[in-house]
């Protein structure tokens, strides 16, 4: 598979999981923790009487999940857990301020060279064409 679709359809996973975390909000669906298991347990939209047990990695006991392998409960728990996947283009987006943060901190050092050296700014020609190439 080429990485192209590959990100195509972690975008596309995203965006489902978003709308359904932010649909199971507007319900009304909270995720509770059962102490005394260790389990999360999510209310249903619906029947204020039905929890169903979600899980990270397992799912959802609801019906939903297992006809069609996600749901709301299970979305907002991956969003209150904060493991909905990043997009290819928020991951490249990180890392292109990394750089540029990594490029302002080398910036302020040359800055502060060129202070310390007392010469100021290159102001001959040949050498701004030096520093430059
Ligand atoms: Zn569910």
């Amino acid at each position: 598979m080429s990485t192209e679709a590959r990100a195509r359809i972690e975008t596309q996973r995203r965006e489902d999981l978003d709308r359904l975390a932010r649909q199971a909000e507007r319900a009304g669906v909270r995720i509770l923790v059962d102490r005394r298991r260790g389990q999360h347990v999510a209310t249903s939209a619906s029947d204020p009487a039905v929890c169903y047990l979600v899980d990270a990695d397992a799912g959802c006991s609801c019906l939903g999940f297992t006809s069609a392998g996600k749901c709301q409960h299970h979305s907002l728990l991956l969003a209150e857990l904060g493991l909905i996947p990043e997009t290819a283009e928020e991951r490249s987006a990180a890392l292109a301020q990394d750089a540029c943060d990594e490029a302002d901190a080398a910036y302020e050092v040359a800055m502060d060279g060129v202070i310390a050296s007392g010469r100021g700014w290159p102001s001959a020609p040949a050498e701004a064409g030096r520093i430059a190439a």
